[in-house]
């Protein structure tokens, strides 16, 4: 709800606050039906209280202002053991646990790009894996439509290691912040591969150089 006061307000220089109070006197002038907050005692319109199916009214006793910060002051509290009691419920519900996620990724398809944003900008290793990927299926594609094996099995090493075989050979100015300036090269082209041997033979992690683009971009049109 946060969000959405937040995005009705920001076109008028209001703050978050000042929307909230010009929401809840949008509801009174409607009419909407209204609940006096246990805990800072003032009276509200029924939907700034969250939902509680447990309670005779349907909705808590707290108004969600007093409700959040009653659960941040309990976090702060209680958050490692509840940490903890999360983690064990996870491990032991492995497959509801994986299923309620990919249901709420589902819903939240906004979160899927923010993530791989977030990962692509700190994880080199990700980011790494990314180019490999990307570059070894589009050629795999070319020569076979056999089904493809995990790209570790063409690399011949670890992930690790392989990132590792390119920081080794890094010059000055390269590394994994300006990946993009140099580009993670194949030293004999994979589009040289005429078959699946060849892509295998390729992707081989020996076969890697970082090369700055201008280099590359020089090397693809030789
Ligand atoms: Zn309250």
């Amino acid at each position: 709800m946060g969000e959405r006061v937040r995005g009705l307000a920001a076109p008028f220089g209001f703050s978050t606050r000042h929307a909230l109070l010009l929401k809840s006197a949008d509801l009174l002038l409607k009419g909407a039906p209204m609940k006096k907050c246990y805990s800072c005692q003032e009276t509200k319109p029924l939907p700034e209280y969250y939902k509680d199916k447990s309670r005779p009214d349907g909705v808590s006793s707290r108004c969600i202002v007093c409700d959040k910060a009653k659960r941040k002051a309990y976090y702060k509290i209680n958050g490692s053991r509840e940490r903890e009691q999360n983690q064990k419920w996870k491990k032991e519900n492995a497959e509801q646990h994986s299923k309620i996620n990919c249901e709420w990724v589902k819903k939240n398809p906004e979160y899927k790009a923010r993530e791989y944003k977030r990962r692509i900008a700190t994880d080199p290793l990700y980011k790494f894996k990314r180019a490999i990927r990307i570059s070894t299926y589009r050629c795999f594609s070319y020569v076979t439509e056999k089904k493809k094996r995990q790209c570790e099995h063409y690399l011949g090493t670890t992930w690790e290691k392989a990132k590792q075989h390119i920081e080794d050979q890094f010059v000055e100015g390269m590394n994994w912040s300006n990946h993009g300036e140099w580009h993670i090269d194949h030293i004999i082209p994979l589009a040289n591969a005429k078959t699946e041997e060849d892509v295998i033979r390729l992707s081989h992690y020996t076969n890697l150089q970082p090369l700055w683009a201008i280099d590359n971009m020089k090397k693809g049109a030789r």
